[in-house]
């Protein structure tokens, strides 16, 4: 899962993207307004933390830039103007959440995960496709209740997957999600294919009911097998 952070203060940004690396999440960041706009328009994340006092815009027009590109990023408003103007505007213009601050990061960890788990997985704990199932809060798989051992890259293109089933996914687009946003700099992609390689063999060995498909020079898409 990866997450953009568009904050101005370096110290928060950076105590935020330690916290969240922790927590194993891909974490990209933003000091000022055009970064963000820059990197919202170019890349797509899981979870967006915004800021709304930037030295150089209203984090607000972001949320409304988002809205017009429409992109579905969850967002998470931080804020230090603890208005209710600011909240109802943000939550109307399609924020998930708003979290005043100061905070603490375990707080805004819960936050995370809270967003997340209520989009992308309607509110379930766990993901399920076929019988796999993963637990996100543990990072664990399990093939027909028995657990599958993965290494973590391998973890993450699984968990990209599972909850993006029968969707055709580019190379680059997967190398991003899981790599992170400077991989687009990279033109080969043979690293990825090791990775789906050998994630494709545990899980057939595993007897897993779903499974990676390769679409020939573009990339993957993960299909059940009845
Ligand atoms: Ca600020």
């Amino acid at each position: 899962m990866k997450i953009l952070i568009v904050e101005d203060e370096p110290s928060l940004r950076e105590l935020i993207q330690r916290s969240l690396e922790k927590e194993r999440y891909v974490v990209e960041s933003a000091a000022d307004f055009k970064s963000g706009l820059q990197k919202i328009e170019d890349y797509d994340y899981d979870c967006i933390l915004l800021d709304i006092m930037l030295p150089d815009g209203d984090g607000l027009s972001l949320l409304e830039r988002l809205k017009a590109l429409r992109k579905r990023e969850n967002v998470i408003i931080i804020s230090a103007r603890d208005s209710l103007e600011d909240k109802v505007a943000g939550l109307e213009l399609g924020a998930d959440d708003y979290l005043p601050k100061p905070f603490h990061m375990a707080e805004l960890n819960a936050r995370i995960r809270s967003v997340l788990r209520r989009n992308h997985r309607d509110g379930e704990m766990d993901i399920r496709l076929g019988n796999i199932r993963i637990v996100p809060d543990s990072f664990k798989v399990y093939v027909d209740g028995r657990e599958l051992e993965l290494n973590r890259k391998e973890y993450d293109i699984l968990h990209y997957f599972v909850t993006r089933p029968e969707r055709v996914v580019n190379k680059s687009t997967l190398a991003e999600s899981v790599w992170g946003d400077h991989i687009d700099q990279i033109d080969n992609f043979d690293f990825i294919y090791a990775q789906v390689k050998n994630l494709r063999r545990k899980l057939k060995e595993a007897g897993a009911t779903a499974t990676l498909k390769a679409v020939y020079g573009f990339g993957y898409k993960m299909i059940v097998e009845s």
